[in-house]
């Protein structure tokens, strides 16, 4: 756990977060600031800070946080009607939170990336 990450500290439930899914390696919660009505955050619970960190061992829990986006997008009704998944890495990617998360977007038509 690393003390100073807001993700870390959802994980250990030292910050209330709205948990929808967890298991051994992987935890997903809804974002407190959601862009479309499906948003949630798909995390390993071990601390990688960016995309650009994740080790070629990270393979299978990385894996699973696509697994997780899946099954949540099916029990959200929003398999058929399609949703995003997005990794945003380091400042030009758009990334505020340095505990490496996937971002599953759906529920609404979401616009073509400019
Ligand atoms: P990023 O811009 O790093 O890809 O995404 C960070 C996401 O974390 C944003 O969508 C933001 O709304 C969300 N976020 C920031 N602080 C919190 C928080 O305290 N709780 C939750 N659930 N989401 C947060
Ligand atoms: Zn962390």
């Amino acid at each position: 756990m690393n003390r100073n990450c807001l993700f870390c500290k959802i994980a250990a439930r030292e910050i209330a977060g709205d948990i929808v899914y967890e298991d051994d390696d992987v935890l997903a919660f809804n974002d407190i600031s959601p862009q479309a009505p499906t948003h949630v955050l798909i995390i390993p619970k071990r601390h990688v800070a960016t995309v650009n960190d994740v080790a070629d061992g990270d393979a299978g829990v990385f894996g699973k946080l696509v697994l997780c986006a899946r099954s949540i997008a099916q029990l959200r009704g929003i398999a058929t009607s399609g949703y995003r998944l997005i990794f945003n890495c380091n400042a030009d990617g758009g990334q505020t939170i340095y505990h490496v998360h996937l971002h599953l977007l759906g529920g609404r038509q979401l616009r073509a990336l400019g």
